[in-house]
């Protein structure tokens, strides 16, 4: 296995792309603009994308999914595109949340409709790899997060509920603190120790250096 990380946007979204080495099958996480960038990695290591997922529906994350679909699909690629049911409003809101962030001159599309929607400990396979679905809302209504369960090196992809050293912010629509510090610490805090933590914004961190340091979790 193999998780490369892209940083796209002026806000440096860390786009993650998540590679199973024997089959080249991998999975797009939070495609979230600069697909030329995305896309030009794709074909440079010669990788045949099954899967688009996102973490969740704010613009730096999900801002790419119409525009890499459409590169992908002239290519004669259709990758299944996953999310939660619960990030309806904000895939159709992307312009919205740009003119709230005064940031219309990204013009992007708004995000499509997943073709299916995941829950909670749902397994996603790609190639030979096994990604568990976790359900972290509270950053937003419906944040999920990705484990990969490597036996030796065991990852989870957190979007922006847990950063190093650092939670999502909760002042937005459809967030909340209290629902945050819950999924983390149930769902989160709950994987082993030596799990990396691979965040949406920042440094990557473990979930070990989390309990240990982390000020919002104490
Ligand atoms: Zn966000
Ligand atoms: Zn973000």
């Amino acid at each position: 296995m193999k998780i490369f990380k892209i940083p796209v946007t002026t806000i440096r979204q860390n786009c993650r792309i998540v590679v199973d080495e024997k089959t080249k099958a991998s999975a797009v996480v939070d495609p979230g603009g600069e697909v030329a960038k995305i896309f030009d990695f794709i074909l440079e290591q010669q990788l045949q994308v099954t899967h688009i997922l996102l973490t969740h529906a704010h613009f730096d994350h999900a801002g790419g999914v119409q525009e890499l679909l459409d590169y992908l699909e002239a290519l004669e690629y259709y990758p299944l595109f996953l999310a939660h049911k619960n990030e309806a409003q904000l895939r159709a809101g992307l312009k919205q949340q740009l003119e709230n962030f005064g940031m219309e001159s990204w013009g992007l599309e708004n995000c499509p409709e997943p073709q299916q929607y995941l829950s909670d400990g749902e397994i996603i396979e790609i190639g030979n790899l096994k990604i568990k679905t976790l359900f972290t809302p509270g950053h937003s209504p419906g944040h999920l997060s990705f484990f990969i369960d490597d036996s030796t090196a065991p990852c989870v992809i957190t979007g922006d509920a847990l950063f190093k050293n650092s939670i999502g912010r909760t002042d937005l629509p459809g967030a909340n603190h209290q629902v945050l510090i819950k999924s983390i610490k149930e769902k989160l805090l709950s994987l082993p120790l030596h799990t990396l933590v691979l965040p949406g914004h920042g440094s990557d961190s473990s979930i070990q250096e989390e309990i240990k340091n982390n000020p919002y979790l104490q």
